[in-house]
């Protein structure tokens, strides 16, 4: 295989824990960068008391300066929309509580697990369905860890740990390599999989460390990163996934599907273009999970369908992902279309 000169590893001293201390953390701060206006916005200081402001800089740089439109803003902006009390939305919209037999631990697809690494996200999302999960109550200590892998090694039925969260890469390497290695050591799991967003909104994650207990593992690796719009995808992530794919690592993408986001076909078109041109290959197409406080971002079944069938129309395939909801209850995501 031709490998270019100038592809070698960047970030060997990456300082990506730096980034994640010096993320924004007010409105009127990710405003004024971005040269707007508060109350054009609707922006709500009330709003950030349930679910605090938090955007990486590399995230809002991502972001058009005076458009107060724009697509990733609209993602972690804290707006009165979200003091509205609706009363099909509510705080454990796909009933997790109901399936955390161990601490650390969501077990409600038979033979997948979820592991919930870190309660910390690198960003806010404000439509994120986790902004009520009960996340304290999920650190772990040494010893909760070996019960939760022992209830692993009890179930041979389970043959894939997914990594989850908050965002699992906010948890430090060494202790990532530490659990991966107890992991494998379960002969009946075969797969790790990682649902991470950190890469897309601080590409320097992606570092020595990391690859160095994800890139030499038995387990068959995937990262399933969250992107929802093409603005987010950047020369420096598309680095940070060139030294992902070529340490093995499978790269899927998911979105969710957003009001004032990305509720068009075009916009998701020139998405999973963008992906594919990244080398990610998209997966999911979330519909939005009903969490109290996000029902502004809600787009109709219908109208889904419409976009979804637009996009079929134009892209192959393997482009298109799967238009999926979390029903409660469920065994598995619940195709629409
Ligand atoms: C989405 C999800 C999974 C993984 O589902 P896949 O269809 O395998 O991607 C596993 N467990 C839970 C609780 C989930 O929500
Ligand atoms: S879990 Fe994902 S969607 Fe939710 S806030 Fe964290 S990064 Fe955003």
């Amino acid at each position: 295989m031709l490998t270019e000169p100038t592809s070698q590893p960047i970030n060997i001293y990456s300082d990506w824990k730096a980034e994640l201390s010096n993320c924004i953390s007010s409105i009127d701060q990710l405003l004024q960068l971005l040269g707007l206006n508060s109350k054009d916005l609707n922006a709500s200081q009330l709003a950030t008391q349930e679910f605090s402001i938090k955007v990486p800089q590399h995230y809002a740089q991502l972001m058009e300066y005076g458009n107060p439109e724009d697509p990733l803003l609209k993602q972690v902006l804290p707006i009165e929309a979200e003091l509205k009390q609706n009363p099909s939305f509510n705080t454990d919209p796909v009933n997790e509580s109901e399936y955390n037999p161990v601490a650390g631990i969501v077990h409600k697809y038979r033979n997948r697990v979820l592991m919930i690494i870190s309660p910390n996200c690198a960003i806010n999302c404000r439509y994120c369905f986790r902004r009520h999960f009960p996340y304290q109550e999920n650190r772990q200590s040494k010893q909760q860890w070996l019960q939760a892998l022992d209830y692993l090694k009890t179930r041979p039925e389970i043959n894939e740990v997914i990594y989850s969260g908050g965002d699992p890469l906010a948890a430090n390497d060494n202790f990532l390599g530490w659990l991966t290695q107890q992991i494998e050591s379960i002969k009946h799991i075969k797969r790790l999989r990682i649902h991470t967003r950190l890469p897309v909104v601080i590409p320097s994650r992606v570092d020595n460390q990391l690859l160095d207990w994800l890139g030499n593992t038995r387990l068959k690796p995937t990262v399933v990163l969250h992107i929802n719009h093409a603005n987010e995808i950047d020369a420096k992530l598309c680095q940070a996934v060139d030294q992902l794919k070529s340490a093995g690592i499978t790269m899927l993408n998911q979105s969710v599907l957003l009001k004032g986001v990305n509720d068009s076909s075009e916009q998701l078109i020139a998405l999973s273009e963008k992906l594919f041109d990244a080398g990610i290959i998209p997966y999911y197409l979330h519909m939005l999970d009903p969490v109290q406080g996000a029902s502004h971002f809600d787009i109709p079944v219908d109208r889904a369908i419409e976009i979804f069938s637009q996009m079929q129309a134009e892209l192959p395939g393997f482009l298109l992902p799967k238009l999926v909801q979390e029903r409660a209850g469920e065994t598995s995501k619940s195709l629409i279309l």
